[in-house]
């Protein structure tokens, strides 16, 4: 890693980055909304607007010390739990919502379980105190039955209670944050090249390449260059999380930067190096070490699709319900995905690829991309909800799925007499024991439980006349069959169902 400025180490706290989880609707937006109006920095509160998926508060505590604290904000669908959950692996603090009306619930257990894999502290906040429905014994009950012990109630977790809506305890909730953060030193070298994790990464219109950095580690220096995996970037436009530029940026602030060669993928890491040079070198070299995934070859047919959107996490929310949508008949293969319009190039890409479907989120195909579907055959598919998305798959997916022929039996009976056997037509006699039997139905026909060949029953009678079915009793028939068929064999008829 470059060090700048100075080559001696400068050794400060850093703010605590803090991402906030837990069951939906349980009131992790409005807890965000009411941390950032009232607690930005420099009294901007009002006209300030957040342009990155994080941003930083002040607070003072109850002792009157100013400290700064990062939320990370990432979005709350429940598609989007993947880039979500991520949070839990940037942040070094974080708080479990709960509401006081719920308690505990299935998303509470997920954040928690993301939390304890992340391994980093995290204080539990019982929300919505203000409404009537509000209970807190019983949702402390609830924490403890989940395993997560509350301090008061046997274990340590730090816990307060909020509500998020009126603002109740929130102070409390941030003193609480900067005590955990205390104990917890987060200490960085200022003076040393900054480090951290790519947050956000999208292909905007007019901007170009953006990418949201968290930065753990060191400063960012305008004039150094941004590297993670394959992806650079020039530090020139660099913006605070409320959309300022500014020259130099620090650890445990989100920064945005402009200009990179690709759009970096989120989660990755990034570091500053010095020049372009060794930007260059840097990613020459993980793009020679980047592993070719090589899929396991399946038998069953495979629906391949091309997902586009505006954001890079957006497709890994895509790719998080494709994952979702398992079958046993079919395998739904990401043949690509990319950021931005649907465009001609990707039609003709696709083109080769057999029933292949472009899937754009957030995106639509340009006027050429339409034109050259439609000459091709390629299906588009857009959609803006996620929920669209899903209903599509479920349906559209379903519907291409091969059919499954399935033999139900109708009928079972015992072959009692042979009388004739004249090519494949055997006359015989048997009674039925199971069910019912119909002229035209296909059997098979077994011995001793083992299956020795198929027929179709060809003549039905009974008391002497034809018949269409049997419903009980004893019965002649002629079936047709290969099978060299003997008295005490059994016949079941089958009828195939399509499902
Ligand atoms: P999220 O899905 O976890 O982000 O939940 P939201 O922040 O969107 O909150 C869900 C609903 O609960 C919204 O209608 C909020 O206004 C409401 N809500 C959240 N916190 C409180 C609270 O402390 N008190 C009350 N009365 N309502 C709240």
């Amino acid at each position: 890693m470059t060090k700048h400025k100075t080559s001696q180490p400068n050794i400060v706290s850093r703010p605590p980055i803090v991402v906030i989880m837990g069951h939906i609707d349980h009131g992790k937006s409005t807890l965000l909304d009411y941390i950032r109006k009232t607690n930005v920095v420099d009294g901007e509160a009002g006209g300030i607007t957040q342009h990155l998926s994080a941003y930083c508060v002040e607070h003072t505590t109850k002792e009157g010390a100013k400290k700064n604290i990062t939320f990370l904000d990432t979005p709350g669908h429940e598609a989007f739990q993947k880039m979500r959950f991520r949070g839990a692996d940037v942040a070094d603090i974080a708080i479990l919502i709960v509401s006081a009306e719920d308690g505990v619930k299935p998303q509470t257990k997920e954040a928690l379980t993301c939390i304890l894999k992340a391994k980093i502290p995290y204080i539990v906040a019982i929300n919505k105190i203000d409404k009537p429905g509000a209970n807190l014994v019983r949702t402390q009950s609830s924490l403890i039955e989940n395993e997560i012990y509350i301090e008061g109630m046997g274990g340590d977790i730090s816990w307060t209670q909020i509500s998020a809506k009126v603002g109740t305890g929130v102070d409390e909730l941030l003193d609480l944050v900067l005590l955990t953060a205390e104990l917890a030193e987060f200490k960085t070298d200022a003076n040393a090249g900054g480090s951290g994790t790519v947050i956000e990464g999208k292909l905007d219109g007019k901007r170009g390449t953006t990418a949201t950095l968290m930065i753990k580690d060191g400063s960012v220096l305008s004039g150094t260059f941004v590297v993670s995996g394959t992806s650079y970037a020039p530090v020139r436009i660099m913006e605070d999380w409320s959309g300022k530029n500014i020259k130099e940026a620090h650890a445990g602030e989100p920064i945005g930067i402009v200009g990179w060669n690709e759009v970096p993928k989120i989660g990755e890491a990034f570091i500053t190096v010095g020049s372009k040079k060794e930007a260059e070198v840097i990613t020459q070299k993980n793009k020679l070490a980047t592993p070719k995934i090589v899929e396991a070859e399946s038998d069953l047919p495979t629906i391949p699709l091309l997902i586009k959107a505006d954001v890079l996490g957006t497709i890994d929310a895509i790719v998080h319900e494709l994952e979702k949508w398992k079958s046993d008949r079919m395998v739904v293969k990401v043949i690509g995905t990319g950021v931005g319009t649907i465009s001609s190039n990707d039609v003709q890409n696709v083109s080769a690829t057999k029933d292949a479907i472009i899937v754009g989120f957030n995106v639509k195909p340009d006027r050429s991309a339409i034109d050259l579907a439609e000459r091709l055959g390629v299906e588009i598919e857009t959609f803006d909800i996620i929920y669209k998305l899903s209903e599509w798959l479920e349906t559209a997916l379903k519907a291409r799925t091969p059919m499954k022929e399935e033999e139900v039996i109708t009928g079972k009976a015992k072959i009692l007499k042979h009388f004739s056997t004249q090519k494949n037509a055997h006359v015989l006699g048997g009674r039925l024991e199971e069910g019912n039997l119909a002229l035209g139905q296909h059997v098979r026909i077994t011995r001793r439980d083992i299956e020795l060949g198929r027929g179709v029953l060809k003549n039905l009678q009974q008391q002497k006349s034809n018949v269409k079915n049997i419903s009980e009793g004893e019965f002649g028939m002629q079936l047709d069959s290969k099978v060299e068929i003997a008295p005490g064999d059994y016949i079941e008829a089958f009828n195939i169902i399509t499902t």
